[in-house]
C-alpha cells in the first residue's frame, strides 16, 4: 500500500549527502535535510521524480549566490515508484542532489546519483518497462521500413535508428 509520503531509509538520505559534499555545487547542502518535503506527485505519465524550489526565482539566484537558504524544497516522486524500491531510491537520490545545489544534469551529477543508489535496468524493473512502453506508444514514427532492402520493423527504442535491422545500409 502506499503511505501518505514516500519513505526512504535514513542511511540513504546520509549516503546522498555525503556524495552531494564532493561537489561544490552543492551549495544548499546545509539546509536541504530541513527544507526537503517528500511527496507523492498525481503521477504524471514521464516525470518519475521532479524537484520544486518554491522560492522565488530572483531570491534563488540571491542564494545560491551569497550560499543561503533556499527556502522550501518540494521533491515529487511519482506513486508506481511504491513498487519498485531500487528505482524510488535512484529516483530520490538524483532529486536529492538537485536539492542540494547540483541542479543540471551534468556528469557529476549522473555520477554522484549512481554512486549513491544505481538505477535498476530495465530488464529488472517493471515500472521502467512500462514507461518505455508508454513513451513508444506516443512516437508519431512507429516503424520505419528501409529504402535499400524493403525490410520493415516496429519501433522498440526511443532511439532513431540510423542503419537498417537487417541490410545495416543507412536509413534514408
Ligand atoms: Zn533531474
Ligand atoms: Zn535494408
Amino acid at each position: 500500500m502506499t503511505g501518505e509520503r514516500p519513505v526512504v531509509p535514513l542511511a540513504l538520505t546520509e549516503a546522498v549527502l555525503r556524495a552531494a559534499s564532493t561537489s561544490t555545487a552543492s551549495v544548499f547542502l546545509p539546509w536541504v535535510v530541513d527544507r526537503v518535503e517528500l511527496q507523492w506527485s498525481e503521477g504524471d505519465e514521464v516525470n518519475l521524480g521532479l524537484t520544486r524550489f518554491l522560492a522565488s526565482e530572483v531570491d534563488l539566484v540571491r542564494a545560491r549566490r551569497l550560499r543561503l537558504d533556499p527556502g522550501p524544497i518540494l521533491i515529487e516522486l511519482h506513486p508506481d515508484l511504491n513498487d519498485d524500491e531500487a528505482l524510488l531510491h535512484h529516483v530520490y537520490a538524483h532529486e536529492m542532489l538537485h536539492a542540494a545545489g547540483l541542479t543540471m544534469h551534468s556528469e557529476e551529477h549522473d555520477r554522484l546519483t549512481n554512486a549513491v543508489a544505481p538505477s535498476p535496468s530495465m530488464a529488472d524493473s517493471p515500472l521502467l518497462q512500462r514507461l518505455r512502453d508508454r513513451l513508444l506508444a506516443e512516437q508519431p514514427v512507429q516503424s520505419w521500413t528501409c529504402g535499400h532492402c524493403g525490410h520493415t520493423w516496429q519501433r522498440t527504442t526511443m532511439r532513431t535508428p540510423t542503419r537498417c535491422l537487417r541490410c545495416a545500409r543507412p536509413l534514408r
